[in-house]
């Protein structure tokens, strides 16, 4: 078995980070992805990354953005470490070879960004996770005598002692099949977002919730589930990402009739308001008949000049001609707003810890909570960062004090009888649906019910459809029954895994009777801070879901109306 002092599940930008941290601090290291490593999401990111480095911006300035971004639902005391550490987190990044884009005076160069009250966004055209996570890679490789890796693993589920402390995972070889324990004296959770609980949404496939489920099966409290992120720019086909980078250099949003709308939501920010306002906005304009008939909004990239579109948006350019048929620079194209991000997640400290001892959790799988109610564009990649590093840091310096664990060897065999009753399924034919199936009934009920505007109706309905899938869901057809890349089984386990969540999702959401931040309920249509100034938990309580609250840290910026 092997045994190391930090396990890192999960190899996007907070896996890789903190996997580099840990090896800094002299730890043994073993890092899993069940994709290759550059392939997990942060690839994906496009417009760029958020942190006060100009001398006339500050990062308090920074931090009250984000508190305001947030609703002031996210915690202070967690926000103010992230964007006081953000300068030198950028300058590491630069030092360690990412390109930053450079100005006409060769300082870097940054954006505008949604709810940025400066343009604080530092980015590498429109592919700068990108181009972060191929210089994390590269840094892990030089660091190969510390870090194992597991590239084409797929962890099945985290491993506890008597005591309650987690101390390891078991862990499918996608390549052979073959199941295997890790021990370990932590574990860093680091595996990402569930985008793939709705359809359409702009998260990649691999993007199940996989960790936030696993954790929540182990006792681990989930946080803010309710904050789901809808990105005011997604294409309507296809749910593909158009970045806020786009809005940033200059784009402008018009209804059918050719009004700028933004005038009348945000008249201060314009396009560039907090992204839960300015998806509101669209929603309401498509609602209210003002929309195309397809139901999307224009975004005019054309405001923008054609040579600065062609050199800082370059990847969109691409993505309008190859799955919208237009040319951004010539011509608007039609959008609307998409599933994208998720707030919450598994609850930690600011130094990644869960409540659950030697379990931590970084990146879009955890909730610090720096994002609340509404992230800001821009700051995600630097939450993976900085509470990437400091988790790995942390969980190096605990590594320190404790002896390896070792997990009975009765594990491995229940684990493999998991995945032998998964293949003695029968196959499509048989009266159990496809797992793609019930995927879609999913992604499509929490799309329809779960969206920019809910009410109690529509999450009671989303509600019950997710108990009768979860009902469905282990008896859905199996048709390969072999061991290489057998993507059947995965996507069984992973099927799971997003039923937990939107479980969990839809559940806060109910709970959350008011307004705030990305939650909008028509039927509580105001915030209201004197009865839901807190986030919500959702913890396994017996076989079931069961919901509590965790207090707001506030430490200087008290709750205000919120007007761009
Ligand atoms: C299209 C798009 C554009 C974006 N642009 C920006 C941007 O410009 N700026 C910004 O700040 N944010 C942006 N975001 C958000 C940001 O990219 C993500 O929140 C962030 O990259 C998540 O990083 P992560 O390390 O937490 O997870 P990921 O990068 O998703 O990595 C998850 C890792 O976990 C592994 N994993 C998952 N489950 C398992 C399992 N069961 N077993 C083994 N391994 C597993 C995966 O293989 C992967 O290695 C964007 C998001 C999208 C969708």
């Amino acid at each position: 078995m092997p045994a190391h002092d930090v396990l890192i599940i999960g190899a996007g930008l907070a896996g890789q980070r903190a996997a580099l941290a840990a090896a800094d601090a002299g730890a043994s290291v073993a890092i899993i992805s069940k994709v290759h490593p550059v392939r997990s999401h942060s690839v994906a990111a496009a417009g760029g990354i958020n942190a006060a480095l100009n001398p006339e911006d500050s990062w308090e300035s920074h931090a009250f953005d984000t508190v305001k971004g947030s609703d002031y639902l996210g915690d202070q005391d967690a926000i103010e470490i992230m964007c006081r550490e953000a300068p030198d987190e950028i300058l590491w990044l630069e030092h360690a070879g990412v390109t930053f884009h450079r100005n006409g005076t060769g300082h870097l160069g940054t954006r505008a960004f949604g709810g940025a009250s400066q343009a604080r966004t530092y980015y590498v055209a429109d592919i700068t996770g990108q181009a972060i996570l191929h210089v994390l890679y590269e840094r892990l490789m030089q660091h190969h005598e510390r870090v194992d890796r597991y590239e084409e693993w797929f962890t099945t589920r985290l491993l506890q002692d008597e005591t309650g402390a987690c101390i390891g995972c078991v862990a499918r070889d996608i390549r052979s099949g073959t199941l295997e324990v890790f021990n370990a004296k932590n574990v860093i959770l680091a595996s990402g977002g569930a985008g793939q609980v709705f359809k359409p949404t702009t998260n990649a496939l691999i993007c199940t919730g996989d960790g936030i489920a696993q954790a929540y099966r182990i006792g681990a409290p989930l946080m803010d589930m309710e904050m789901i992120q809808y990105h005011p720019t997604t294409l309507a086909e296809n749910g593909f990402l158009i970045t806020e980078g786009a809005r940033g250099e200059g784009a402008h949003l018009y209804n059918a009739q050719g009004e700028r709308f933004m005038e009348k939501y945000a008249p201060n920010k314009l396009e560039l308001a907090s992204r839960d306002v300015v998806s509101r906005a669209e929603q309401t304009e498509i609602n209210e008949g003002r929309g195309f008939p397809d139901g999307t909004i224009a975004l005019d990239i054309t405001k923008v000049p054609r040579k600065r579109t062609l050199e800082a948006l370059r990847e969109i350019v691409n993505i309008g001609k190859d799955f919208a048929g237009v040319d951004i620079t010539r011509e608007p194209i039609h959008i609307r707003p998409g599933m994208h991000y998720i707030m919450g997640g598994v609850k930690t400290d600011f130094d990644g810890q869960t409540p659950i001892p030697g379990l931590y959790a970084a990146g879009e799988v955890a909730c610090v909570s720096v994002h609340g109610g509404n992230r800001l564009g821009a700051n995600s990649l630097l939450d993976t960062l900085i509470f990437g590093r400091r988790s790995g840091d942390h969980a190096a310096q605990r590594a320190r004090g404790i002896a390896m664990p070792k997990s009975p060897v009765s594990v491995l065999s229940d684990a493999q009888a998991e995945i032998d009753a998964i293949l003695g399924r029968a196959g499509s034919g048989s009266p159990g649906r496809r797992i793609s199936e019930i995927k879609n009934e999913l992604g499509e009920t929490m799309n329809r019910y779960v969206a920019v505007f809910r009410d109690a109706e529509g999450l009671a309905t989303a509600h019950a459809i997710v108990q009768r899938l979860k009902q469905e869901a282990p008896n859905a057809a199996i048709d390969d029954k072999g061991t290489v890349f057998n993507q059947d089984v995965l996507a069984a386990i992973e099927l799971g895994y997003m039923l937990d969540v939107a479980e969990a999702i839809v559940m806060a959401a109910q709970e959350r009777r008011e307004s705030r931040g990305a939650q909008f309920r028509t039927d509580f249509p105001a915030r209201n801070d004197a009865d839901w100034l807190h986030h919500i938990t959702v913890s396994l309580n017996g076989d079931g879901p069961g919901l509590g609250t965790a207090p707001v840290t506030i430490t200087r910026w008290e709750p205000q109306e919120r007007t761009y």
